[in-house]
């Protein structure tokens, strides 16, 4: 019998789980030849998350959990998550029931059929303004044209990895991660199911724009250099015409003199020179910090207790 993982990082969603075992139940119950583990990472919730998840523990041992040691953010709940999933392929869901457990069985299906990662893509995005779809929208679209690898637009983690997939991105120990890019960095066969996406089932979202801007330099800085590349471009583009200007400025010194004009193109010229350049070192500095905190080769996160499905309770304290 194959083992499937169902991977839901949560925090803070006390709100939700309820609702979301319910549904899920129904769906593995109604697959009944997959066995099924339901592996819940609590990223360091300050509500009774995981409480909660003990308390569905105790009913169906198909459920285990992981306890991480503080809040690390989603993307290093997913890497724990898949670090300690068992299954031959992992489901990846959001707690707060935006992705429908219901596209589960089709997912299957398409595994069963040879690919190895099902990702589902929002064919509507019910319940956000038009600004977050717009900038969102944007930014894939700056994305895909400075980076070379085609990063899927619409998708969420929502996703079905195979076991290969899943060692793929394993082997990623990159502290600084954004996932979304890995998945199509790794490539394997692909496959791309339509969905609408509901807004959340209860609870708040923990992104604000602060968080997306981050996450949108995150994403840039991992996977391309082309900023690096662009301004030096431009520090190119500008020594050139720096240069004719200088030749055109000597030479007209020369023939007519030099009567003291000129203010405002010195400042012109003082202020944008400037600030090219501090552009420029604030994107040498961005990569800079990626390369800092990739040499301090930390753990990614720290597990304060795992609970499997077979009853070890293991505390772990290293
Ligand atoms: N999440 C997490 N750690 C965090 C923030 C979020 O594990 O620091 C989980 C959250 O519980 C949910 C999923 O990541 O299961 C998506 O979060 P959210 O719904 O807030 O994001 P959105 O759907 O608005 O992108
Ligand atoms: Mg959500």
């Amino acid at each position: 019998m194959k083992t499937v993982s169902i991977l839901i990082p949560a925090y803070n969603e006390k709100d939700v789980l309820n609702l979301l075992y319910e549904r899920l139940k129904t769906i593995m119950d109604s697959l009944g030849y997959y066995h099924f583990e339901i592996l819940f990472v609590n990223d360091g919730s300050s509500d009774e998350t995981l409480d909660i998840i003990k308390a569905f523990r105790n009913l169906d041992n198909r459920i285990s959990y992981l306890n991480l040691s503080r809040n690390f953010g989603k993307e290093t709940a997913m890497i724990a998550g898949l670090d300690y999933a068992k299954g031959d392929a992992v489901i990846i869901l959001d707690a707060d029931l935006q992705d429908p457990p219901e596209l589960i069985p089709e997912m299957l299906r398409y595994w069963e059929e040879g690919y190895d990662d099902i990702f589902a893509k929002r064919r509507s995005r019910a319940g956000e303004t038009w600004f977050k779809k717009w900038t969102s929208s944007t930014f894939y679209k700056v994305l895909k044209k400075i980076s070379n690898i085609p990063i899927q637009e619409d998708t969420g983690d929502f996703r079905l990895l195979d076991r290969r997939c899943v060692n793929a991105l394993k082997n990623m120990r990159e502290s600084q991660r954004y996932t979304k890019g890995m998945y199509s960095w790794i490539g394997y066969k692909k496959k791309e199911i339509l969905f609408d996406r509901d807004p959340r089932a209860a609870g708040e979202t923990k992104w604000n724009y602060l968080n997306l801007l981050n996450l949108a330099i995150e994403g840039i800085t991992s996977f391309t250099i082309a900023p690096l590349r662009l301004s030096a471009v431009f520090g190119s583009v500008i020594s050139i015409f720096a240069f004719l200007y200088m030749i055109w400025i000597i030479g007209k010194t020369l023939l007519f003199g030099n009567s003291v004009t000129g203010y405002p193109s010195l400042m012109t010229v003082i202020l944008f020179l400037g600030g090219i350049q501090l552009l420029s070192i604030g994107i040498i500095g961005e990569y800079l910090g990626r390369v800092f905190n990739e040499t301090k080769n930390r753990p990614l996160y720290y597990i304060d207790e795992y609970n499997d499905e077979r009853n070890n309770n293991e505390k772990e304290n290293d």
